[in-house]
């Protein structure tokens, strides 16, 4: 047993460490416990083929200076120790629908210019498409910074509108609505339940600007873990936990499956809500509330293929590409038949970045394609699950082919993830994405309670509000708010710039 830390903090993804870092510079004795073999959970980069390959982010949004994440890294000291690269201000969403191509560039005034460059008969629905997105994001009160009234209601008044629906509102022209649309993988849209707001504000985010982080995500998160380490915090890694012990009502220790006890005054969760509540026994959380987080749907997982180039034979692109058959973009919604309906890609750099060493290309995949192998001993010993990785790497390829003619004699090797590898590495149920899937038409709403029935167990991470770098870095805000008076932490981001 270790001396008592003041908190504990599962999971070491991004969630875990901005919480992290928060709370340790805000003089709180922090230990993150991290199942995996290396922190950062969807930012960890690997490197395989001598190429340095993402898992689960590749851009960043409203990093200039002056914008919120901007703001954020500057205030934790994220950006003395990681360089952002800007994807083409001109193009940093390349969509692609059929055999056309539109382009969405930086800033609202050029987003919308483009779009109308494009649909000039539209403009009126393109700038209210602006207009509506704008104002889901101002009235944010943590994105914009604003000081906050605690006893009012935060919750956005957009959240109860529908995504199809608001779009349908604005314009009848189906080729439009697909180009606004395309980047649904961005949130795992679903038109029956995907809200307007998560489109809304993350669409804003990109619009302001898109960067990546140069050399790879896992510097991200290996810079967050060396700022809590500085600040006093410690990160380990292979301490995946596997109980919480309470005494009444109130959360002691949390144990590790080897055994170790981390006792604290406050636990902290990044990770899954439904995974969160099984670490305790029996009757601590009442049966309707494990039942209800259980059986919230999750967005769907993913099938990736990462490709590595023969030298100078594929043209790097400093874009994220949206490439659908069709104006159906909903590539979450899919029969097996017309799988993969869409693909998001994006190529990183060789040293000469006019061509691309890798590709990484990220599809949806339900996880009833691959559950007949969710036994990993089985996995590995069954030639089947090697050849349905093949058979749907080469679909992919087929898809890729439509546009990017010659990509697969481009490549010089490629692998394969399905959602049995992300359950596997993040512990995310059934692979999923992003964790809870928000629903305009649920009670919960955009923001799920961080504060629990055991008062010292708070939950933080992609599930309890809108996910992705910039959705994870407002619930880290509001779940540290618990410990730290959330003003105070508002107008310390708000006047570090
Ligand atoms: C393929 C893909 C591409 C993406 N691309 C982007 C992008 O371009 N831009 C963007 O903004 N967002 C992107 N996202 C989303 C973004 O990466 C996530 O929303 C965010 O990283 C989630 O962070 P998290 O901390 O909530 O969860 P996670 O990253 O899942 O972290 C949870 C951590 O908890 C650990 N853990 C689980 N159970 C236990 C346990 N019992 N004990 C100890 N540790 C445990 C896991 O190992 C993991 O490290 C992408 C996601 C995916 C999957």
């Amino acid at each position: 047993m270790r001396d008592k830390y003041d908190i504990v903090i599962i999971g070491s993804g991004f969630g875990g460490l901005m919480c992290g870092a928060f709370l340790s510079k805000h003089g709180f004795k922090v230990v993150l416990l991290e199942m995996g073999k290396v922190a950062g959970g969807n930012l960890q980069s690997f490197v395989k083929n001598g190429a340095v390959f993402n898992t689960g982010l590749h851009y960043v949004g409203a990093m200039e200076k002056g914008q919120i994440l901007n703001k954020i890294f500057n205030y934790l000291g994220v950006l003395d120790r990681v360089e952002f690269d800007r994807l083409d201000p001109d193009c940093y969403d390349r969509i692609i629908i059929g055999d056309r191509e539109y382009a969405s560039a930086s800033g609202f005034e050029n987003y919308a210019a483009r779009l109308i460059s494009y649909f000039p008969g539209e403009e009126t629905a393109i700038r209210n498409y602006v207009e509506k997105i704008r104002a889901v994001w101002n009235s944010n009160p943590f994105i914009n910074l604003r000081d906050i009234d605690k006893d009012k209601d935060n919750v956005s008044p957009f959240s109860t509108e529908g995504l199809v629906d608001v779009i349908n509102s604005l314009t009848d022209n189906e080729e439009l609505k697909a180009v606004l649309l395309a980047n649904n993988g961005l949130y795992a849209g679903m038109p029956e339940r995907t809200p307007f707001y998560v489109h809304a504000l993350i669409n804003c985010v990109f619009i302001q600007s898109a960067f990546t982080v140069k050399g790879g995500s896992y510097r991200l998160a290996d810079a967050l873990v060396s700022i809590i380490r500085e600040q006093g915090g410690e990160v380990l890694t292979g301490k995946k936990v596997v109980k919480i012990r309470c005494e009444e009502l109130n959360a002691v220790a949390a144990v590790t499956e080897d055994g170790e006890e981390f006792c604290a005054d406050n636990f902290y969760s990044s990770i899954h809500p439904a995974e969160a509540v099984k670490l305790f026994e029996e009757g601590v959380f009442r049966k309707p509330f494990i039942r209800r987080l259980t059986e919230m749907p999750n967005t769907i997982g993913s099938f990736i293929l990462y490709i590595k180039f023969k030298k100078k034979s594929f043209r790097h692109f400093a874009s994220s590409i949206y490439f659908s058959t069709n104006t159906d973009v909903w590539g979450a919604k899919y029969r097996l038949e017309e799988w993969p309906k869409s693909v998001m890609m994006y190529t990183s750099p060789d040293e000469d970045s006019a061509w691309a060493q890798s590709a990484t290309v990220i599809t949806f995949m339900h996880y009833d394609e691959v559950a007949h192998w969710e036994d990993k001993q089985r996995r590995n010993s069954d030639p089947d699950y090697e050849a349905f990785k093949s058979d749907r790497s080469e679909r992919v390829f087929e898809m890729l082919e439509k546009r990017f003619h010659g990509i697969r004699d481009a490549s010089e090797s490629w692998f394969s993830s399905t959602p049995l590898t992300y359950r596997d590495y993040t512990g995310s149920p059934e692979g999923s994405m992003y964790g809870i899937a928000k629903d305009y038409k649920s009670e919960v709403g955009p923001y799920m309670p961080v504060r629990t029935r055991i008062s010292n167990f708070i939950m933080t991470g992609q599930s309890i509000g809108v996910h992705g770098i910039m959705g994870v870095a407002m619930n880290s805000i509001i779940a540290s708010s618990v410990l730290i008076d959330v003003n105070q932490l508002i107008r310390e981001i708000r006047e570090a710039n």
